[in-house]
């Protein structure tokens, strides 16, 4: 009853989500089944409806402006569709991964670089939602449902992204603080961000493992000594904001430090097995499809040697092809949430996931722009803003080689377990 009290008062601040919809926040499939729930159906047309209506006409002029999207931002707030995974109890629906990811998909249909907005909140929220404590997560969670308020997750350095272990920002306690030293780089919502999640090494030991050496901390924008970078002009996803992040003597109370000093490290990778699903997998899955449907409707209107080019069968198959990898990529990225859904460790299916859909994103854009032949190549049609924009999903998150060091890993460490 507490949550249907709950879900009342949020279905009456977000005008999008009726309280009923609130009422179901997991896949609760018992058994096989492919069938959503009429609430997920919901949560599904209403981002649908909001990437086709709102975002898509805005997407390219944000792609050529590189403006960041407060407007878009703001309405989705209102519908509830940010933040959907803050826990009930800190003003949030509690949605669960696999809501979480069906609805991302959607708004990456839209906008990859819109969702990449969106979507870094949730990587920056989840070190929180791991390892704070209850005051933490009612400060810092709370505060982003009263309103529209970014965060970052910030742990790549400008020498440093895939090898974690080679963190060099510093935090010394001193007191009841710790004063931060260091520099941050690829940060997403860098420049817009109302706090931070900041891992930095706390150990002195030049030999302390990863799994003890560094610390999580929340930093807040406005603490003297954040010094922000410039935007950087990205391949794609322009309108998302990426910046370097500059750390000078930065006071950071006790009180922010998540977890106990030296698991910053497990609380920073842990973070992963929960977005991996929907920042970059459902995403990725989000742009193939949109790149499938826009070569699909181009290949029955594009006629060459007298017939549509969708009866080449050259076209059909690369469409056919298209299809059979994001029928794929969405059932991998639904399994991975499904998983941590159920509380079960996930690693293995999330990096699964991420790693199949943005190699089927890559694939499909590509194959989109070839299916536009000439006018594939030219900014005025919208396939050639798909295949920038898919790039990053190789990249950010652990990158495509990353993912497979994580699949070797969890498989032969399983078939060790087995002999
Ligand atoms: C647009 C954008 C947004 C981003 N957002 C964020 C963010 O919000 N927060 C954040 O902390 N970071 C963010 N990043 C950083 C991103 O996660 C890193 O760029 C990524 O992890 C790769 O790190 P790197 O760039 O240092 O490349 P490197 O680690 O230097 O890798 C270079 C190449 O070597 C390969 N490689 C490295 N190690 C291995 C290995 N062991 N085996 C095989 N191949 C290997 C990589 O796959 C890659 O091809 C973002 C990056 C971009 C471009």
């Amino acid at each position: 009853m507490a949550l249907l009290k709950r879900l009342v008062h949020l279905g009456s601040r977000h005008h999008g989500l009726s309280a009923r919809r609130c009422c179901v926040t997991k896949a609760a499939v018992a058994g096989f089944g492919f069938d959503f729930t009429e609430e997920q159906k919901e949560y599904q047309n209403l981002s649908r409806k909001f990437a086709r209506e709102e975002i898509i006409p805005q997407a390219g002029d944000l792609d050529r402006s590189g403006e960041y999207p407060w407007d878009l931002l703001k309405k989705t707030w209102n519908l509830g569709l940010i933040n959907t995974h803050i826990p009930e109890e800190y003003g949030g629906l509690g949605l669960g991964t696999f809501d979480g990811c069906m609805i991302t998909e959607e708004l990456a249909y839209g906008c990859s670089g819109v969702q990449t907005a969106i979507e870094a909140n949730t990587l920056g929220q989840m070190p929180v939602i791991l390892a704070g404590n209850d005051a933490q997560k009612k400060k810092y969670l709370g505060r982003m449902m009263e309103e529209l308020l970014m965060c970052a997750y910030c742990v790549t350095e400008p020498n440093t992204g895939s090898d974690v272990a080679g963190v060099k920002t510093r935090a010394e306690k001193k007191g009841d603080e710790y004063i931060l030293n260091g520099q941050k780089m690829w940060i997403t919502n860098g420049g817009h961000a109302n706090w931070y999640f900041v891992l930095a090494r706390t150990s002195s030991d030049p030999k302390a493992s990863a799994g003890k050496a560094f610390t999580g901390f929340i930093v807040e924008r406005e603490t003297p000594g954040v010094i922000l970078g410039k935007k950087e002009w990205n391949m794609g996803q322009r309108c998302s904001d990426t910046r370097g992040i500059t750390f000078e003597d930065v006071r950071v109370p006790k009180e922010n430090l998540l977890g106990s000093e030296g698991v910053g490290f497990k609380v920073a990778m842990g973070a992963f097995d929960k977005t991996r699903p929907p920042v970059s997998a459902a995403g990725a899955v989000g742009l193939a499809q949109r790149a499938l449907d826009e070569a699909t409707k181009y290949a029955l209107e594009r006629k060459t040697f007298g017939k549509v080019i969708a009866e080449h069968q050259a076209i059909s198959f690369m469409l056919a092809e298209m299809a059979i990898g994001i029928e794929t990529s969405r059932l991998a990225y639904q399994r991975a949430a499904w998983e941590v859904d159920q509380g079960r460790r996930n690693t293995y299916y999330a990096s699964i996931a991420k790693a199949l859909s943005a190699d089927v994103a890559n694939k499909a854009a590509t194959d989109a722009v070839q299916i536009f032949g000439g006018n594939g190549f030219n900014s005025e049609y919208p396939v050639e803003k798909l295949m920038r924009d898919a790039k990053i999903y190789q990249i950010y998150e652990g990158t495509a080689q990353i993912q497979r060091v994580i699949i070797a890993r969890e498989h032969l460490a399983s078939a060790q377990q087995q002999r």
